[in-house]
C-alpha cells in the first residue's frame, strides 16, 4: 500500500476535507462559543469603510504615479487581463489580490490554450479543478474536459459546469492516468501547495504530451503586508519568520523562479512563459485582504454580502478602477519581484503520436488499467458518488472516506 508522505505540505488538505465531513456528523460548537465567534465576526465589518477609503486614495496615488512614469502599457498579457475584471468583481468585491491574480492568469490561458487547441484533438484533463469557478471562464462548453480534484465537497459544485464530462476525485500530485493517457494538462495554482514539485512534474510529464500550469515564486510570502513592510525597515529576520508563518497556514512550499524554470527544464521543453504581479503590486493589493481579515483569494461571506448589495455601485466602479490601475501599473515594473509565473510546455517524457484514444484511468494503487471502475489485480471496485469516481490509493481512501452527500458547507464560489 502506498504510503503517506508526512512532509509533503498538499497533504495538510486531508484534515480540511475530513473537518467539512465530521462538520456535518458529529460535530457542534456550543452554543457560548458559537456566540463569541458570531460577534468576533461581525466585529470584522467594522473596516469595510475603510476598504472604500483606502480604494480611493490607492487609485489616485497610482493613477497620479502612472502620469509621472512616463511609461506606455506594452504587456499583451496585461492588456488583455483588463478584459477580465468585471466578471471576478461579484465573486471578490473590493479583494484585489485574486481579481489581480485571475485575470492575469485567465489572460495567459486563453491565449495559450487556444494555440493548444489547434495542436490536440480533445482529450485536456484539467486537475485540480476545484468547484470550477476559475475553470469555466477558460473553457467552453463543447471542450468537455476532464476534472480531477481531490476535494469531493468542490468538485460537486462543477456539475452545474457544462464544460466539466467526467469528475474524478484523485490525488493530483500522482494522477490514476495512464502514460499517453490525456492530450492535454491544465492546472491552475496548485504547484505552490506541493514539496515535491519534481516527482509530480515527472508524473504530469509521463501523462500528456502538452502541458500548462502556474507557479507562486517565493515573494509571494513576502509581498503581504506585514513582511513587506518590516523588509522596508531593515527588519530582514523577523519579516523571515513571519513569511515561514504565512506559507505553512497557507501550505505553500515556495521557490525562486530561477529554481522553478530548471525544475520544470527537466521535463519539459518550455514554449511560453510569462511572470506578472510584482511585489510591490502584490503588497498594495495585500492590504485590502488584510483589511477584508484574509490571507487567501476566498472572501468572507459577511462583507461580500454587503459590498455586493448596499455597496454595489461604489463596490463595481472602485474595484474596475482599482484593478484596471494596479494591473497597468504591475505592466510597467521590472520583472525582478514577481509573484507568479505561468508556463505552457512539451513534455519531453511522452510525444503527441503516444497518446491514447481515450483517456484511461488507472488503479492508484496497482497502477492497473481499470475495466468499468473495477482493478482486476486489486479486486476493488471504485465507487462512483454524485457523479464523481472516487479513484483514491487506499492511504488517502481513509481520510476522504466520509464524504456525505449533504449540500456542502463551502459556498459554490469558494476558491
Ligand atoms: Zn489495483
Amino acid at each position: 500500500m502506498q504510503k503517506l508522505n508526512n512532509n509533503e505540505i498538499n497533504r495538510g488538505y486531508l484534515n480540511f476535507i475530513k473537518d467539512l465531513s465530521n462538520d456535518y456528523s458529529s460535530r457542534r460548537q456550543s452554543s457560548l462559543r458559537s456566540i463569541f465567534w458570531k460577534i468576533f465576526q461581525f466585529s470584522q465589518l467594522v473596516t469595510i469603510p475603510l476598504i472604500y477609503i483606502f480604494g480611493a486614495f490607492l487609485l489616485l496615488f497610482l493613477r497620479v504615479r502612472l502620469v509621472f512614469a512616463k511609461k506606455r502599457v506594452e504587456s499583451r498579457l496585461h492588456l488583455d487581463a483588463i478584459n477580465y475584471i468585471e466578471d471576478f468583481i461579484h465573486q471578490y468585491p473590493m479583494h484585489l489580490y485574486p481579481i489581480l491574480a485571475k485575470c492575469l492568469e485567465i489572460s495567459f490561458l486563453k491565449n495559450n490554450i487556444a494555440r493548444l487547441k489547434k495542436a490536440i484533438n480533445g482529450k485536456i484533463v484539467e486537475f485540480a479543478i476545484g468547484e470550477g469557478s476559475l475553470s469555466k471562464r477558460i473553457f467552453l462548453p463543447e471542450d468537455r474536459i476532464i476534472g480531477l480534484e481531490l476535494n469531493p465537497y468542490s468538485l460537486k459544485y462543477t456539475q452545474e459546469c457544462h464544460h466539466v464530462a467526467t469528475r474524478v476525485i484523485a490525488d493530483c500530485l500522482n494522477p490514476p492516468i495512464i502514460k499517453g493517457g490525456a492530450a492535454a494538462i491544465i492546472c491552475n495554482n496548485l504547484l505552490h501547495h506541493v514539496t515535491d514539485k519534481k516527482k509530480t512534474l515527472r508524473k504530469w510529464a509521463e501523462i500528456a504530451p502538452y502541458a500548462i500550469f502556474n507557479e507562486n515564486t517565493n515573494y509571494w510570502a513576502s509581498g503581504w503586508i506585514k513582511p513587506y513592510l518590516y523588509r522596508l525597515i531593515g527588519l530582514d529576520s523577523l519579516a523571515e519568520k513571519i513569511e515561514d508563518k504565512i506559507k505553512k497556514r497557507q501550505l505553500q512550499s515556495l521557490r525562486t523562479i530561477e529554481e522553478l524554470d530548471l525544475l520544470v527544464g527537466n521535463y519539459y521543453e518550455i514554449i511560453s512563459e510569462n511572470s506578472f504581479f510584482s511585489a510591490k503590486v502584490f503588497f498594495y493589493c495585500s492590504i485590502f485582504s488584510f483589511l477584508l481579515f484574509c490571507y487567501g483569494p476566498p472572501t468572507p461571506k459577511r462583507q461580500k454580502v454587503i459590498m455586493n448589495n448596499l455597496c454595489w455601485p461604489l463596490t463595481r466602479v472602485l474595484s474596475f478602477h482599482l484593478a484596471k490601475t494596479l494591473i497597468e501599473f504591475d505592466a510597467i515594473q521590472n520583472r525582478d519581484t514577481d509573484t507568479y509565473v505561468i508556463w505552457s510546455v512539451k513534455s519531453n517524457l511522452i510525444q503527441p503520436e503516444a497518446v491514447n484514444d481515450e483517456i484511461m484511468f488507472s488503479c492508484p494503487d496497482c497502477g492497473e488499467i481499470l475495466q468499468n471502475n473495477y482493478c482486476r489485480k486489486c479486486g476493488r471496485l471504485f465507487e462512483v458518488i454524485d457523479d464523481m469516481l472516487f479513484l483514491l490509493p487506499n492511504a488517502l481512501n481513509e481520510k476522504i472516506s466520509n464524504y456525505r452527500t449533504f449540500s456542502s458547507k463551502l459556498d459554490k464560489e469558494h476558491l
